[in-house]
């Protein structure tokens, strides 16, 4: 065990905090006895106040000098070196630190180096900090106890004995130094860029340190180091830093000379010198960075990055649940996925690790037993061939602005596009990607949200006399955007990635504001509407990777029909999801009274009971909102079960919005006009659909043989048919000496009849589906201009009941009957028909006289038939048959719209 003396700090002033008084060690005169322990960064406290303006004597990083007694030795670069990166979460608490311990304890290496994180949230904790302390709020001082107390807590409950005395006085000493400097900063309301960088470096000193002494007392040998000792960066002029890697390899080669028996080092990440050795950052999340120089330095065999997720995901696992981790990525695909937004790693991690092929593992602490991901070169096979998907992975960036320069003017003038973004460097704005017409009519590029208001103002200024030339038109801001990137080396060489990319966005409905690819072909960046970008990325993703198409369905109406369609989903849904990759998740069911919701999609095995105990207030532009609005499922569909015209007028603001609707109501397709015609343009102009397939015939392919013959260059000149099953069934029985009321009445009692005949026997539904086919056609007609003979005999349209409708409805039996005996003399039978006659342009419905031997003669039971005459089928009419009423065939019917509606959208067929 190593022994540490507290000689030199008993000497020194005490500091009490909190319930433990440790001694701060203010003064060393050699090396404290073991290498192991190394407390050789001067105090500063005393000189604070006086050199506050260069906090270079902060920096006096290390004095080397006092290490004399250490043996010299060069350092043994090359294989026997692993290095390991431990992010924030992995040592956010005293148990991960230990787990941490464990790891590097086991790793078999014969040299380690480990780079860690401050503490989880420690660096935001420290930066609210000089936050507070510049706007000159004096919490400040709270804040800081609690960093204090974090710490103190964490060691005490990791340290014990010498380990933890030498611990608790380095800490105490940051933190009053940290105290003196906040004060500074708080009295001038102001800190420079060094000085913050001095005090959020902090976290990453006291969780290397402690990391260190866990690791000793498994009793190994471990030195800590402090990374401002070694790494040197220099200031780039993108507020960013570059390493300067020739002086960090005579510092580390320095270093190392004075613990040559080092061979496991726990260095601390983030934190760096400048070449004058004032204390810098490698910038929010530099950790990964700092991991991957050491790499460099050390030229280690494999740089594994531990974190909290078991390696690079597909997609950002938080925004998409079925992210799948990728097993390798090429340096080149990582690094675009980290430019991109994938936070996993830092975009810089690959250049210093790239250069010596040394291979990045990403891996997670809380689940060793998973491989991680894997980023080298490109693997390819004999052939040379590239394996591997031509897209690995999406990923996003939110908080940008785009801003689109144009003009006339730009057209052919050299310079401009130079002059545009020497505008956007002199205010330090970050270009994050460029897009501009080969037109050169415009260019047009995306800059961080924070700073497009500067950005704005250095173009209007520059080009101040081309606008008021009109030269340049305009130079125009829209904010509230995201990136989405797709990434994939292998998309340089497989034609059609940017089409099915394209695709499934317009798919989703989504509004493209901006497109670059680089010519790298490494990525395709769009530029879309913030609120828009979860949506995109779920739609890509499901398109690429899972192929599995998911689909937020909202049921209106969960009646007889709306009831059976649930359940037919319910009793799918399994086969649905492994055969077809279509996941069908109902999350909103509404009737007219009640509603249920869940995100996550509603148990189908027990919707009515849910409905009955859980159901909230029906509110239809909530359900709207819920089913359109939610963020795990790209795209949404209402499927509308009921009859009611108000539900139907709302079909053109649900596709307005980007939801799908499929419907068996005939309203929408049979009422006005002009929103039937609304709803097709809006439909055809964006890409949402609209299914309406069992409007009429139930679930008989009807609309779609229509459409079929349509698409295919065929013209419809007549379209007759049977479209009600229920006076189908009436004329079929209506046969022999038999009267109708007779056979109106025993329809009635078994339920083949509306509760009030007279809605059957208007004629009424017949001319809806005429109107509807007609539309469909081409003609332009309307419900009202239909000629309908009505069933319903005149003086009995105003009885108040239905029963007084059938008590009186045998008085006029007798015109039917005599209507069915001229018909029978002529070898004929009567039948209630609907035509659209194309070429005239009319529809009607009509009892009509057919020969016995025409297929319309033969129907039995409530059978639905339809002859389509055509210019194909002139002599022999195409006709469709089969039951066309009833819960089940009219639910079974809605059930394939959807079905149809997730082909389109992508599922395999
Ligand atoms: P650390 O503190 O360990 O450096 P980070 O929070 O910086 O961890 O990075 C890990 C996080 O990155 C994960 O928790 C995950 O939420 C996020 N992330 C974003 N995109 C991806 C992706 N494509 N694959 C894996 N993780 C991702
Ligand atoms: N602690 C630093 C940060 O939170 C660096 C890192 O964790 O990568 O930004
Ligand atoms: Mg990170």
């Amino acid at each position: 065990m190593p022994v540490v003396s507290l000689a030199k700090i008993a000497a020194s002033p005490a500091v009490t905090a909190g319930d433990f008084t440790v001694r701060v060690p203010c003064i060393y005169g050699k090396r404290l006895l073991s290498n192991r322990v190394s407390l050789r960064r001067s105090s500063v406290s005393h000189r604070v106040r006086s050199e506050l303006q260069s906090p270079r004597v902060l920096g006096s990083v290390t004095d080397l000098s006092l290490d004399n007694s250490v043996e010299n030795g060069h350092l043994p670069k090359g294989d026997s070196w692993a290095v390991h990166k431990f992010g924030g979460t992995c040592v956010g608490n005293s148990e991960r630190i230990k787990d941490v311990a464990d790891v590097v304890v086991n790793d078999g290496s014969s040299r380690k180096l480990v780079v860690v994180s401050a503490m989880a949230k420690v660096t935001d904790m420290m930066y609210d900090l000089i936050h507070r302390a510049q706007s000159r709020d004096d919490s400040y001082l709270s804040a800081l106890d609690a960093v204090l107390e974090k710490h103190r807590a964490t060691a005490l409950e990791l340290l014990d004995g010498d380990e933890l005395a030498s611990f608790s006085a380095r800490l105490h000493n940051d933190i009053n130094n940290l105290k003196a400097m906040l004060r500074a900063i708080y009295i001038a309301g102001h800190a420079t860029e060094s000085f913050s960088d001095f005090v959020v470096g902090h976290g990453e000193l006291w969780s290397a340190q402690m990391l260190a002494a866990v690791v000793r007392k498994s009793g190994l040998d471990c030195t800590w180091m402090d990374a401002r000792d070694v790494l040197v960066v220099v200031p780039n002029s993108s507020s960013q830093v570059d390493p300067d890697f020739a002086e960090s390899e005579k510092r580390l080669e320095k270093w190392f000379s004075q613990n040559s028996a080092a061979k496991i080092i726990i260095a601390t990440g983030f934190i760096a010198s400048t070449p004058e050795n004032i204390p810098t950052t490698l910038k929010r999340d530099g950790s990964d960075f700092s991991a991957a120089i050491m790499g460099a330095l050390f030229r280690s065999h494999q740089l594994t990055i531990w974190t909290d997720v078991d390696g690079v995901y597909s997609a950002d696992p938080r925004k998409v649940s079925d992210a799948v981790i990728l097993k390798t990525l090429s340096y080149q695909e990582a690094w675009e996925m980290s430019y991109f937004g994938a936070n996993v790693l830092h975009p810089r991690t690959i250049i210093p690790v790239m250069k010596y092929d040394i291979p990045i593992v990403i891996r997670n602490i809380f689940n060793l037993s998973a491989p991680g991901t894997m980023i080298c070169r490109q693997i390819e096979d004999e052939d040379g061939y590239k394996l591997d998907a031509p897209v690995k992975g999406f990923a996003t960036i939110d908080n940008l602005a785009l801003v689109n320069v144009e003009g006339t003017g730009m057209a052919g003038v050299p310079g401009t596009a130079s002059a545009i973004f020497s505008a956007v460097k002199e205010v330090g704005a970050n270009v994050i990607m460029i897009s501009q017409a080969s037109s050169e009519h415009s260019v047009c590029f995306a800059v961080p949200e924070k700073e497009v208001k500067a950005v704005s103002e250095a173009l209007n200024s520059r080009f101040r006399q081309a606008l008021a030339g009109g030269r340049l038109s305009q130079i125009e801001i829209i904010p509230n955007c995201s990136i989405l990137a797709a990434v994939g080396q292998k998309m340089a060489s497989t034609p059609g990635v940017s089409a099915t990319f394209f695709n499934a966005l317009a798919k989703a409905n989504i509004n493209i504001r901006a497109i670059a690819q680089g010519c790298s072909e490494f990525n395709i960046t769009v530029v879309v509407k913030r609120e828009d970008c979860i949506r995109a990325l779920r739609a890509v993703h499901s398109r690429f990777y899972l192929s599995r198409t998911t689909l937020a369905v909202g049921i209106v109406g969960p009646g007889l029909i709306g009831g059976t369609l649930l359940d037919q989903i319910r009793d799918q849904a399994a086969v649905l999801k492994e055969e077809f990759k279509i996941d069908l998740r109902v999350i909103g069911i509404t009737g007219s009274s009640k509603m249920l919701l869940s995100e996550s999609g509603i148990d189908l095995s027990r919707w009515r009971e849910f409905m009955k105990e859980e159901g909230e207030s029906a509110n239809i532009e909530k359900f709207t909102q819920y089913v359109k609005g939610n963020h795990f499922i790209p795209n949404s569909v209402i499927v509308d079960c009921t009859a009611d015209a108000d539900i139907a007028s709302s079909y053109y603001d649900w596709l307005l919005r980007g939801i799908h609707v499929v419907t068996p109501n005939k309203k929408a397709n049979s009422g006005p006009l002009d929103q039937y015609l609304k709803i097709r343009d809006l439909q055809r102009k964006s890409y949402t659909h609209y299914f309406y397939e069992a409007t009429v015939g139930a679930g008989l392919p009807i609309i779609s043989t229509l459409r079929g013959l349509l698409e295919t260059g065929d013209k419809i000149l007549r379209i007759e048919g049977i479209f009600s099953g229920t006076l189908s069934y009436l004329f079929n029985n209506f046969v022999g000496n038999r009267s109708f009321s007779d056979v109106v009445a025993e329809a009635k009692q078994a339920g083949f009849t509306e509760p009030d005949p007279r809605d059957d026997l208007s004629g009424t539904d017949v001319a809806r589906k005429v109107t509807i086919l007609a539309r469909e056609s081409g003609l332009k007609l309307d419900l009202d201009s239909l000629p309908v003979q009505s069933l319903v005999p005149k003086p009995l349209q105003a009885c108040a009941s239905a029963e007084e409708f059938m008590q009186k409805l045998p008085q006029f039996d007798e015109e039917l009957s005599k209507q069915r005996q001229e018909a029978e003399a002529a070898g004929e039978v009567l039948r209630y028909v609907g035509v659209v006659d194309a070429v005239a342009k009319k529809g009607k419905v009509e009892l009509k006289r057919y020969k016995k031997d025409h297929p319309f003669a033969q129907l039995s039971g409530a059978d639905n038939i339809i002859a389509f005459t055509t210019k194909r089928y002139k002599e022999q009419p195409l006709i469709v048959r089969g039951p066309g009423a009833g819960a089940q065939v009219t639910a079974g019917g809605i059930f394939s719209d959807i079905l149809r509606l997730a082909f389109y959208l992508g599922a395999p067929s």
